[in-house]
């Protein structure tokens, strides 16, 4: 991959210890392929290979097509209510480990509704593990429902989730889509967003990450998207550069991912540098950890690598807690530790 320099061990280890948040992070993507294995053991479903070794080689990533085929089989393998507490509790730890506070964790409900469990014991699931994570680990997660753009079954039936997991003390905070951007543009959409805004969700989106401009402006204009998942190929149109500078929209960045699914090419730097320097809003995120073989932390470091200074990174840390969907006060608490994180270094550097 692209690198530049090696970061000095000091320079990692303040990355690793600088408090965070993460807002585009996938459940079912951040679950390991050794507990998608038991728990496809123990629900007795058959996954694409025979033995864990052949699953965990199957899990990395090849390309795209390649991710959504083991995203969809590792999420046939998660079925019950145990699953899903094991799943978001787990994930709390990692995230913990990380000195990550907060996440919004995207969770794709059409497949777990399809696979046989209600929508009222799939939030209680969600709710428990958060709970049990918050309880263990000192680390939140909140949840936006995502719409897989190429999956009709129980597509209708996001929106009530999304909105039932909003009644839940904002349990869910969003909805959003991902999944295959080519051929469902965001316009196809529109209706349910509306509902969506209508009922206190936020709305966010997936684009401009295997498709281009046009995509970025779909969930703009028909979705109102408050945040663009990925949306690195805005680079391609000045004109909606201009408006994203403008208009303060944040864009979830995942360089790893996009590294993975080879959007970007390994050789090259990261278009991350190129928003920066042009002023749009940019925070950044692991999107499916061990797919990619990342985390946050590694996130970060693959930025440092890339030039990246500590000031620069910690900017980009603090746009990420700012572009949270943390009710104001729960923010509140999290910039004080946050000035109170760059306090310690400013006098530690005197
Ligand atoms: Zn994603």
């Amino acid at each position: 991959m692209f690198q530049m320099q090696g970061p000095s061990d000091a320079l990692v280890q303040r990355l690793h210890a600088m408090p965070k948040v993460e807002i585009h992070v996938h459940l079912e993507g951040a679950t390991g392929p050794d507990t998608v294995w038991d728990m496809a053991q123990r629900n007795g479903v058959d996954l694409p290979a025979d033995s864990l070794e052949a699953w965990r080689e199957f899990y990395e990533f090849r390309d795209f097509e390649h991710f959504i085929r083991v995203y969809i089989a590792a999420t046939s393998a998660m079925r019950t209510p145990e699953d899903f507490e094991q799943m978001v509790r787990d994930f709390a730890g990692r995230q913990a480990a990380q000195n990550v506070r907060y996440s919004e964790a995207y969770v794709s409900p059409q497949f777990h509704l399809s696979a046989g469990l209600s929508q009222a014991d799939l939030l209680d699931a969600l709710a428990a593990g958060a709970d049990s994570g918050w309880r263990e680990h000192g680390s939140k997660v909140r949840f936006i429902a995502d719409i897989s753009r190429q999956t009709e079954m129980r597509r209708d039936d996001v929106l009530p989730f999304a909105l039932e997991g909003r009644e839940r003390d904002g349990l869910v905070v969003g909805i959003g889509i991902g999944g295959i951007e080519e051929g469902f543009p965001p316009e196809l959409f529109e209706d349910t967003f509306t509902e969506a805004r209508r009922g206190g969700l936020h709305a966010v989106a997936h684009a401009g990450e295997t498709t281009g401009p046009a995509s970025v402006w779909g969930a703009i204009r028909s979705l109102r998207a408050e945040r663009i998942g990925h949306g690195i190929r805005s680079l391609e149109d000045p004109e909606l550069i201009a408006y994203l500078v403008d208009a303060r929209l944040p864009l979830e960045v995942s360089p790893n991912s996009n590294y993975r699914t080879k959007v970007v090419p390994q050789d090259e730097p990261h278009p991350i540098r190129a928003l920066v320097d042009a002023g749009v809003y940019v925070t950044v995120n692991s999107d499916d950890p061990p797919m990619f073989s990342t985390d946050l932390d590694n996130e970060y470091v693959t930025l440092a690598r890339q030039g990246f200074s500590f000031e620069e990174l910690w900017q980009l840390n603090v746009a990420t807690l700012e572009a949270a969907f943390l009710p104001e006060e729960e923010k509140a608490v999290l910039r004080k530790e946050w000035a109170a994180f760059a306090d310690g270094i400013g006098s530690a550097e005197d």
